[in-house]
């Protein structure tokens, strides 16, 4: 075990609740020692024992062009030296609103803010403001930030209302969120067809990766849009994650499906606090001033984090960049498949865009239920192993994994001999 690691990871404990200021941070799922960072580039991370690692977290999506990428670093360098903040409006505001408009055309305006959880946050607030309606529609497994609302699972049957998830969420606001089960379109219309007319919206992440990755099942998301149009609910795809990875018009571009909001995050900081929310103009101009709703932030569209989510977009645009990506994360995924065959190790794997999910399970698993069946202690060995092996994966078994444009060819081959090296230790 590194001792630098070890020495900051017991220092932080005493400051920091568990040493870490976002809980997956901690390895509390595959247990040991955090590895605290000093320095990324590429596709590389490096610790605070100076050891390198392949990242495939991506500071958990963000850094989709690489690590320190030459004209992200230098927009935000160049923003810095101009000023940290206004709190008043910027031009370079506006070009970071018409690119994510011009990039997902079902956002006709947008409304800048600071994380993924500000704008579900807010999203959610525009859809119970915009129809009038209380409650909100999610989904088993799906991560949308931690606005009370949303940190809600599923009560103890399907169709009722939900519990909390979290100490200090009151009954009386989980009461407001059902909870339903991912790819389960048959539960989406019995629920509209008894509760349509006081349901404000739909959440959903249109490509579930906060459950290790599942794929949305042939007419789930279809699904969710008629039932939403039907009756008058907005449907709102939380492309968070999603949003530059799973195709460069997010999700919905690639299934087809057109929602009425959609909130962004992760890619549209290019690695700085950015989220976003936005969608049909009618209802995104009932947000303050304009209208009822209420939002507003002191750091939102920040001007160096703005250099870094325009600067990072500039180059997702570019012909082709995306698809260059989803080539090597098939690559990845297949290479890491032909390990475990040969091991005769029960694993499966998928991807989609840069998304990709391992499984220590035969089939890959379509719904939350399935996904809680796989060999967690397994992944654990595997983590393990890989990251002893210099290559660092999200560590928890229930998370997607994440490749950049700087992941080439050296890297996955690097991977692939880290894979047979751990799959040969963990045994059929
Ligand atoms: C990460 C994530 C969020 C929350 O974003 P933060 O910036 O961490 O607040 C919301 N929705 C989805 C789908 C995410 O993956």
């Amino acid at each position: 075990m590194n001792s630098r690691n070890e020495e900051l990871f017991k220092r932080a404990q005493l400051r920091i609740p568990a040493g870490v200021n976002s809980p997956v941070r901690a390895f509390r799922a595959v247990g040991g020692t955090p590895r605290f960072f000093e320095r990324a580039f590429g596709a590389y991370l490096w610790d605070a024992d100076g050891k390198r690692y392949i990242d495939y977290i991506g500071s958990w999506g963000p850094m989709v062009v690489g690590h320190s990428h030459p004209a992200v670093v230098e927009a935000v360098q160049a923003a810095a030296a101009r000023a940290l903040s206004f709190g008043a409006p910027t031009e370079a505001e506006i070009e970071l609103a018409e690119t994510i408009c011009h990039l997902i055309p079902s956002m006709e305006m947008v409304r800048l803010v600071s994380s993924g959880t500000e704008a579900t946050m807010t999203a959610i607030r525009l859809a119970r403001g915009f129809t009038g309606r209380a409650k909100i529609v999610k989904f088993e497994g799906c991560y949308h930030g931690h606005a009370d609302s949303l940190l809600v699972k599923a009560g103890s049957g399907a169709l009722t209302f939900g519990n909390p998830s979290s100490a200090g969420v009151p009954a009386d606001i989980a009461q407001h969120t059902i909870v339903l089960d991912y790819n389960n379109s048959a539960q989406v219309r019995e629920l509209f067809a008894n509760q349509g007319a006081n349901i404000a919206g739909v959440i959903v992440e249109p490509v579930a990766g906060n459950m290790n990755l599942i794929l949305p099942t042939n007419g789930f998301l279809q699904t969710l849009r008629e039932e939403c149009t039907r009756h008058g609910a907005l449907l709102i795809f939380d492309e968070v994650m999603t949003g530059f990875r799973v195709a460069r018009g997010g999700a919905q571009a690639r299934f087809g499906i057109t929602p009425d909001l959609t909130t962004l995050g992760k890619v549209i900081g290019g690695g700085m606090p950015v989220g976003a929310f936005g969608g049909r103009s009618d209802v995104m101009q009932h947000i303050a001033p304009l209208g009822p709703v209420y939002q507003a932030g002191t750091l939102s569209g920040n001007p160096v984090a703005v250099a870094a989510g325009l600067a990072t977009l500039k180059l997702v645009a570019q012909a082709g960049y995306t698809e260059a990506i989803e080539r090597t994360t098939q690559a990845l995924v297949s290479g890491l498949q032909a390990e475990a065959d040969r091991a005769g190790i029960a694993f499966s794997s998928q991807s989609i865009g840069s998304m990709f999910g391992i499984y220590f399970h035969q089939q890959i698993p379509q719904g939350f239920a399935q996904m809680m069946a796989c060999d967690k202690e397994r992944f654990n060995a595997f983590f393990h192993g890989m990251l002893a092996q210099g290559v660092y994966l999200a560590p928890a078994a229930f998370e997607a994994g994440f490749v950049s444009a700087a992941h080439g060819e050296e890297e996955l081959q690097a991977t692939f001999q880290a894979a047979r090296h751990v799959f040969s230790t963990l045994g059929a």
